[in-house]
């Protein structure tokens, strides 16, 4: 069995006196049950700890059971639990158990019952050992043995990795997506473990069953505009990240992208319409934002992260392809370009999923190392800015492109902008 203790069961354990009794939702199928309510001392009924919203927490359909004690206990027994507990099958005789519970043993009956020591002492008496404070027992008429437990943390989150890890900047950062398919929902799922604080949604499409196989979504979104389902799956998932779906085209309703840029630090089009693409990089381009382009090209065998960022010597998309083909590099794909304005659409579905997810978290990294990088985290810098990611291996095709080992990931530089360019020169 398995007893989960919650902040608020915690707390008052931690604050409560010495003993009380304990109330259980206990789910015997599963050997699992949660702290639900306790009581101080000798006084008064079982107070819940139950959070408000409850719906949501787990074991919410199984009813509080009045069950057992807790009990302020001696440092020295949360060692004997680790004790017995490594040598399975043993248990702690109940003279040794009632000796540390100071405050009055409480007699189990024939079943027995379930109990949770508290030692506040655990850490002055053994200081490095890292025993917790709380700890849970079954305790009969002859012995106790332990159960494992655990406590919820204070906190949780991305704030867990503080010490870690550029918590704050990343929190404060704003990114836009356009493209919530199989690329896009696992780039937002990425940069939501990033610890990214703020999410703008960009894709007007519905989840329908097809895409299923390549998305993050599940069966029980199907219907609903992709933004909207990725929206509500992070809020469950990763809520440090605020996230705002909109159900727009990046095309179609390119004013209103634009006018949302001056609040964006980044901006990621992992669409597969070559339009969007460009379209993306050329609002990003304007609006001084960094864009980041994800893709698969080649039915699906070289996966594709460029980082488009305004700067004078780095050429947008168009100037990109055109210096490729001109130095001779095989264009991987011809309808990539060949369908700007024509909705034309090139064929990265031919990918399976995981491979696809594989290229969303390198746009992910991509778009953190950038940002951080920008607030002074010089050990973020990324050794170009154009990767190219074998997902099969391509030997005998033109450089760039041939990588001839499944997994190579090569880096390239940017390539300056073409004169003539609409998007490059200034308007
Ligand atoms: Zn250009």
């Amino acid at each position: 069995m398995l007893i989960l203790i919650p902040t608020a069961a915690a707390g008052r354990f931690r604050t409560a006196g010495s003993w009380g009794r304990l109330s259980l939702r206990i789910s015997r199928p599963d050997g699992l049950a949660v702290v639900s309510g306790i009581s101080e001392r000798t006084e008064g009924a079982v107070l819940s700890v139950d959070p408000a919203e409850l719906g949501n927490r787990l074991l919410a359909g199984c009813d509080p059971v009045s069950t057992g004690y807790w009990y302020r206990a001696a440092g020295e027994l949360h060692a004997h639990w680790y004790q017995v507990r490594a040598r399975r099958g043993t248990s702690l005789p109940l003279d040794i158990f009632k000796s540390a519970v100071p405050s009055g043993f409480k007699a189990p009956g024939s079943s027995g019952y379930a109990a949770i020591t508290y030692t506040p002492a655990v850490q002055d008496e053994f200081p490095e050992s890292g025993l917790p404070d709380l700890l849970a027992w079954h305790v009969t008429r002859t012995d106790a043995r332990p159960l494992d437990a655990s406590v919820e943390p204070e906190v949780t989150g991305i704030r867990q990795l503080q010490h870690h890890w550029p918590v704050e900047e990343l929190q404060s950062a704003r990114v836009m997506l356009v493209g919530a398919g199989s690329i896009g929902s696992a780039t937002a799922h990425a940069l939501a473990g990033y610890g990214i604080g703020h999410l703008t949604l960009v894709d007007p499409d519905r989840l329908l069953w097809h895409n299923l196989v390549r998305h993050t979504s599940s069966r029980k979104q199907i219907g609903r505009a992709k933004v909207t389902a990725l929206a509500e799956e992070l809020a469950l998932l990763r809520p440090d990240t605020a996230v705002t779906p909109l159900a727009l085209d990046v095309i179609e309703h390119a004013d209103r992208i634009r006018a949302l840029l001056t609040d964006t630090d980044i901006v990621v089009c992992a669409a597969d319409g070559v339009a969007a693409r460009r379209v993306t990089g050329h609002l990003a381009r304007r609006a001084g934002r960094t864009a980041v382009l994800a893709c698969v090209l080649q039915d699906g065998a070289v996966g594709e992260v460029l980082r488009l960022r305004p700067w004078t010597q780095h050429g947008c998309l168009s100037c990109r392809r055109e210096s490729l083909a001109e130095a001779g590099g095989l264009d991987p794909e011809p309808a990539l370009d060949a369908g700007y304005g024509t909705g034309t659409r090139h064929r990265p579905m031919t990918a399976v999923g995981p491979d696809l997810h594989l290229v969303a978290h390198l746009a992910a990294k991509t778009v953190v190392a950038t940002l951080l990088e920008r607030v002074g985290h010089p050990d973020q810098r990324l050794p170009g800015e154009h990767a190219l990611l074998a997902l099969r291996r391509q030997p005998g095709w033109a450089a760039p492109f041939d990588l001839d080992r499944t997994g190579e990931l090569r880096w390239l530089p940017a390539t300056p902008p073409r004169p003539g360019c609409p998007t490059c020169e200034s308007p």
